[in-house]
């Protein structure tokens, strides 16, 4: 019994969705698990869900009892959509209701709810069969975030396992029911996939009409795109005829910069307007600052990575205008105006906003004023913005990246995927024709764009893909229907170091406490490990320090190690050069043996506070560059790389606030004068090291042929061979490390094994055997 307003009613016949709606009730009683694509906008997410309520479905009394959830990957498309679905049903947030990490709406009364599909994870680590609901909606599927990935391969068990219960005692349990939403046809990973549904699920195409969007490439690529941005933008509102513009820049500091721009220059009114409407234009806009409802102490970490590895640069609005000036490309002259100041109303929409601000870009702005939407990618699929005829790309996009060596996550701004460059383009062709303006050339969109974005569970080391799902309590990992699983044997490699890390039982394979506390934070869980057992002996913020600096990986000069692609003993250099031997090369190689020293006393000089040891060596080197405050002369002096130490320096203020923001009780702050560790501090620096790389420990060959004891005596490492303990290979100290011009220890972790010729050790630390 759906009471709607004439004029939902009437904007919902105009969805193609809506059109299917036979269709897709008729899949969905049929099957358990229906496939749905359709084009954004075309009203997948909003009324699907309604056509399962106005079927009964949810309703308590009705043979599919049980709520109809729906996930989505975002935050602000979860509330937004639950607060729309709920205004077109005309009920409230206690029936239609959503969930994010800290913040629900949910009550007994609730039968249609949105969350994010982390949330219903965690929900299904409780409850797994799902009880409480009666269908699953897995929306925005075609974005291939891990969460959807793991969420679509558990629920196609737990589908497995409802059907079965159900066929013994229908009374007790019903079946579930399955849709999964995508706003691409690439679906095959789903449908073609056996393990996952051994049954293809039929898939529904909703044919959305699409008006054409003209596209308008830069000539050139500017590096500043939010000031490109700024430029576009001023041409379109004071060129081009009516119609919204929806402007994608990549995060949080970005947006609101240009909005304070924009703000500046246009009004946000028109002349006419009353003190009434500029006192709630004023409320309006003070909404986006108030600062969001997420308590204290419990940020989200990936939110909170987000905003924290964002580079704040001070733009410089450059309003000049350079050669391009063919904005009115694809118009009339006759349609073309010159109009300076004309009222703009400039709205930003991203995760971080309050609720009220983001669901400001739904209504239509103020008469007499052209609306601007400056968003995220949050706008490219997961919320349609009405009214949009101008669409400004700024071409990329926040993601998170993982470097496979290291592990560790951060959030960088690169080129997004011609797919999604698509999606953002057809925003503006949602109600007639429109235009795209790429901030980026045709080349480059030709040569530096993927076609489309790699699932990221591709993307991501493994290790902290499987201590992740041994979080959500999923432990068989090796056999779990991923939608494109990775190779097997890395899955087992993964369980056989999470287990020698301590964060997996290594006899049933379950989490262990310490793996919990891993699992949280955003770095692999060998660094996590660290911090762990850094906290416990109060040495925190020198693992902080170590972590981040083998995060960003070696900030010393390369150019002054041996050479770096072939190291070699200094024996072989020099009869190498001597069969060639010009007055060239000569005075080449007195000025390298110069540098080469200098290098190395600079070397020596760092790792004054414990010779045995280039991670303590790397410790001391970010410590003394804090302290002479972070400057280039400082690299410059050390041989360090000044882009390397600015980004462990980052990562040193980004940890130290995740772990501040999770955990009240450890009182930290990232102190610039850290004094050196001490004695005892020191020791336990060792010991956290050598936990951290307990996979990775080598033992000089001799001492093993001895069974121990002390062996035999070297001058330095050269030629001295090791012997790796886990996979019994060979292998040798790297001229670059510390270790390599003093006797050679017994037995050293090494953080970085370099493959060419030969297997060199880098990074190494000794384990004295005290
Ligand atoms: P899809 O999921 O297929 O991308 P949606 O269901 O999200 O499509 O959107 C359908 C329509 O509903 C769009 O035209 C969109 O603008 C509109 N819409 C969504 N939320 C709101 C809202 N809060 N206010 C007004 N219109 C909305
Ligand atoms: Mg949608």
């Amino acid at each position: 019994n759906v009471n709607r307003k004439p004029e939902i009613q009437e904007a919902r016949l105009k969805l193609p969705v809506v059109a299917e709606e036979q269709v897709i009730m008729e899949a969905i009683r049929n099957n358990t698990v229906v496939i749905i694509c359709g084009e954004t906008g075309s009203g997948k997410t909003t009324q699907v869900p309604q056509f399962l309520y106005e079927a009964g479905w949810s309703h308590p009394d009705s043979d599919n009892p049980g709520m109809i959830g729906v996930t989505q990957p975002r935050r602000v498309a979860t509330v937004s959509m639950a607060k729309r679905v709920a205004d077109e049903l005309n009920l409230t947030d206690k029936e239609v209701s959503h969930q994010i990490r800290y913040d629900a709406t949910v009550s007994n009364k609730t039968r249609i709810k949105f969350m994010t599909d982390g949330v219903l994870l965690r929900e299904m680590s409780q409850d797994l069969l799902l009880t409480k609901y009666s269908t699953i909606i897995i929306d925005e599927a075609h974005e291939r975030n891990l969460n959807t990935d793991i969420l679509i391969g558990v629920v196609s068990r737990v589908l497995k396992l409802r059907a079965e219960l159900s066929r013994e005692d229908r009374q007790k349990i019903k079946p579930l029911r399955v849709i999964i939403m995508s706003a691409t046809l690439r679906v095959a990973d789903f449908t073609e996939n056996k393990t996952l549904f051994p049954i293809v699920p039929p898939v529904i195409n909703v044919n959305a009409r699409q008006f054409p969007v003209a596209i308008h490439f830069n000539k050139k690529t500017p590096l500043d795109h939010v000031g490109e941005a700024y430029k576009k933008i001023t041409k379109i509102h004071e060129r081009l005829p009516n119609g919204g513009i929806l402007v994608f820049l990549t995060g949080q500091n970005e947006i609101n910069q240009l909005c304070k721009e924009l703000r500046k220059r246009y009004p946000a009114l028109p002349p006419k307007a009353t003190k009434k409407e500029i006192v709630k234009e004023e409320k309006a806009n003070a909404l986006e600052s108030k600062t969001d409802s997420t308590p204290a102490g419990k940020a989200d970490i990936e939110d909170e990575a987000l905003e924290l590895g964002e580079n704040l640069v001070e733009e410089d609005f450059d309003l000049s205008s350079d050669d391009d000036d063919d904005i009115g490309e694809g118009f009339d002259d006759d349609e073309l105006a010159d109009v300076k100041d004309a009222p703009l109303h400039v709205l930003p929409l991203y995760s971080m906003l309050p609720t009220e601000a983001q669901l400001r870009v739904f209504e239509p702005p103020p008469e007499g004023t052209r609306l601007c939407v400056i968003a995220t990618n949050v706008a490219e699929t997961s919320v349609t913005i009405p009214g949009v005829r101008y669409v400004v790309d700024c071409g990329k996009s926040k993601e998170r990246k993982y470097d496979v060596e290291t592990g560790v996550q951060t959030f960088e701004i690169d080129w997004t995927s011609q797919a999604s460059a698509g999606q953002r383009a057809g925003r503006a062709g949602r109600t007639g024709p429109g235009h795209c303006y790429r901030l980026f050339s045709s080349a480059v969109f030709d040569n530096e764009f993927e076609k489309f974005s790699t699932p990221e569970i591709h993307r991501m080391p493994i290790e902290g893909v499987v201590l992740s799902m041994k979080a959500m309590n999923i432990d068989n990992v090796v056999n779990f229907p991923f939608p494109t699983p990775p190779p097997r044997e890395n899955l087992m490699k993964a369980e056989k170091l999470l287990g020698y890390l301590g964060a997996i039982s290594t006899t049933n394979r379950h989490i262990t406490e310490f793996g919990r506390t891993m699992s949280l934070f955003p770095i692999t869980p060998r660094f996590a490990k660290m911090l762990i057992i850094g906290q416990q002996h109060g040495c925190l913020p020198y693992v902080i320090a170590i972590v981040s600096a083998l995060s960003v990986g070696d900030p010393f000069i390369q150019d002054y190690h041996l050479d770096e692609d072939q190291p070699d003993t200094d024996d072989e250099l020099e009869s190498r050069e001597l069969g060639n031997i010009t007055s060239e090369s000569v005075a080449e190689k007195e000025r390298r043996k110069l540098v080469r020293k200098k290098y190395y006393s600079s070397q020596m000089k760092h790792a004054g506070l414990d010779p045995s040891s280039d991670i303590l060596k790397l410790l001391n080197v970010v410590g003394a560059y804090e302290y002479a405050g972070a400057t280039t002369k400082f690299c410059e002096d050390n041989f360090l790389r000044p882009k390397a130490m600015e980004e462990i320096r980052k990562l040193r203020r980004q940890l130290t606030n995740l772990v501040s923001s999770n955990f009240p009780e450890i009182d930290i702050c990232l102190d610039p004068k850290m004094p050196p560790p001490s004695a005892v501090q020191l020791k336990v620096l060792r010991q956290v090291i050598t936990a951290g790389f307990i996979d990775s420990v080598a033992i000089r060959q001799d001492v093993l042929d001895t069974g121990g004891g002390k062996g035999v005596r070297y001058k330095n490492a050269k030629n001295v061979v090791y012997r790796l303990l886990w996979t019994d290979e060979e292998a040798f100290i790297h001229p670059g490390s510390i270790l390599y011009s003093q006797e050679p220890p017994a037995m050293l972790v090494y953080s970085e094994l370099y493959k060419g010729g030969k297997n060199w050790l880098k990074c190494n630390t000794a384990v004295e055997a005290k």
